[in-house]
């Protein structure tokens, strides 16, 4: 960050923004880094091993995340009694709001992250799609832009476009704001509706559509950018195996990707992230069939599943992302990143693993994997209480191997050894997973795990 004067200051202290595993993770990037931390947390959070793991903590409010984690004033002004000089909003909360990001930086704090503008731009799919179409990236057939309201304008669009088709919201996320249309009959009102929930979830009716694609696998891209106009990819990862659109098993490379379609595909994402001077890390997601990409959207920050990129690539994506921000020139081109082996993780939640009601409570007895190539991302210990404030997520194991074959078999044993009494888990039904034979072999679709615990 640059100040009036033209004097450049580095990152000293960071203002971890979030809580749990990612809270750890952020922390323990900053220890690397000789960067002072300071942990925000909830009155829920107060006893935390990893609060009392930062050089310091404030408390931010009550429970409620809205009150709290959600709350910009509360973690604007906790940030300035600190004299820290950056804020870091991990994943989930505000990491993803660009007022949010823009409020920081006004403050005088280094935002670890893309530029607001970037985030507003990338966060209306609308404004998203047109600057991937502008960078070469593939998309879905659509509309490109809003739909027509005049019924006959929508009809005939949507027959150039093809049934069936996904109806979206542009200001939608979190999986709301979308309705499968089959036919025509069906289209005036599917608009009509999907435009009703989008002016009272989002504040935005602005509709578009494109072709709904029946049996796609989620490969996403990570990018690493610089604020000196470099950028590069660190390959993919397959998200497919998800329930109500939350991943629950992911792995990279993704199965049967070959090099030639993630350099070129990676290669566009990186161009887009020139183009839109894009800083920071971020993912491009897209839903893949019969061999072809279609983009379906950007996250602006570190996500879940950054492990597996990390195994495969041996590169620490919460220290360049920390670097990035710093104004630190990348440290790698594209041509240093090397893919090696195969990485896998497990979400761990606390939740019944066949109801999925959460289940929060102490943990009683915990006795986490070990071995080579085994990795446990978590900030739970024994005698800790999980909250019911939040998400359910409890941990991340993570294996790394040779090859596919070699870290599905860490994950089988380390699955194995695990131990987490006094709340359930979904430990019993990631032991499941790695064993069947559908998913041992690789490359299933997203509608795969569901059609699996409806019986089908
Ligand atoms: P959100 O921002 O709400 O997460 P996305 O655009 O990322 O919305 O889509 C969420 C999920 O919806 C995708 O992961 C995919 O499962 C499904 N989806 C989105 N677009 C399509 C499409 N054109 N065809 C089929 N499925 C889709």
């Amino acid at each position: 960050m640059v100040d009036a004067e033209g004097f450049v200051e580095h990152i000293r202290k960071l203002v971890i923004a979030n809580r749990g595993e990612i809270a750890l993770r952020i922390l323990r990037a900053c220890h690397q880094l000789g960067i002072q931390t300071v942990a925000l947390h909830s009155v829920a959070d107060r006893d935390a091993k990893y609060v009392r793991l930062a050089d310091e903590s404030v408390c931010i409010g009550p429970a409620p995340a809205g009150a709290s984690y959600l709350d910009i004033a509360s973690v604007i002004s906790a940030a300035e009694v600190t004299g820290a000089n950056a804020i870091h909003p991990g994943y989930g909360f505000l990491s993803e709001n660009a007022d949010f990001a823009e409020r920081v930086e006004q403050s005088g704090f280094i935002f670890v992250g893309p530029k607001a503008e970037t985030i507003r731009i990338l966060g209306d799919k609308i404004s998203a799609i047109r600057a991937m179409r502008e960078a070469g990236v593939p998309c879905v057939p659509g509309s490109n832009g809003p739909v027509p309201s005049e019924p006959q304008a929508l009809v005939e669009m949507a027959r150039e476009i093809g049934f069936p088709l996904m109806i979206k919201a542009s200001g939608g996320g979190g999986g709301k704001g979308m309705r499968v249309c089959r036919d025509e009959q069906a289209l005036v009102n599917a608009v009509q509706l999907t435009r009703k929930e989008a002016a009272a979830a989002f504040g935005n009716d602005t509709i578009y559509m494109e072709r709904y694609l029946e049996t796609p696998r989620h490969v996403e891209f990570q990018v690493l950018a610089d604020s000196h106009g470099n950028a590069i990819h660190l390959g993919e990862r397959d998200c497919s195996m998800q329930r109500r659109h939350q991943k629950v098993i992911e792995e990279a490379p993704a199965p049967g990707i070959t090099d030639a379609q993630r350099a070129e595909v990676g290669g566009r994402c990186v161009e887009a992230c020139r183009q839109l001077g894009y800083r920071g890390a971020g993912t491009f997601e897209f839903l893949y069939e019969n061999g072809e990409f279609f983009f379906i959207e950007v996250n602006t920050r570190i996500q879940v599943e950054h492990p597996v990129t990390e195994m495969i690539t041996g590169i620490d994506l919460l220290q360049e992302q920390i670097r990035v921000a710093d104004g630190q020139p990348l440290r790698f081109s594209q041509e240093d990143i090397k893919i090696n082996g195969h990485a896998f993780e497990c979400r761990i939640n606390a939740e019944d693993p066949q109801t999925f009601t959460p289940s929060p409570g102490r943990i009683t007895n915990y006795h986490m994997a070990g071995g080579p190539g085994v990795r446990v991302d978590s900030h739970v210990y024994n005698n800790y209480v999980v909250p019911p404030y939040y998400d359910s997520m409890i941990g991340k194991v993570i294996t790394h191997g040779m090859n596919r074959g070699d870290a599905l078999l860490r994950m089988q044993g380390a699955l194995q050894e695990m131990v987490v009494d006094g709340i359930r888990t979904n430990i019993p039904l990631h032991r499941e997973l790695v064993t069947d034979p559908a998913f041992v072999a690789g490359g299933l679709d997203i509608h795969y795990l569901e059609k699996k615990l409806a019986g089908q």
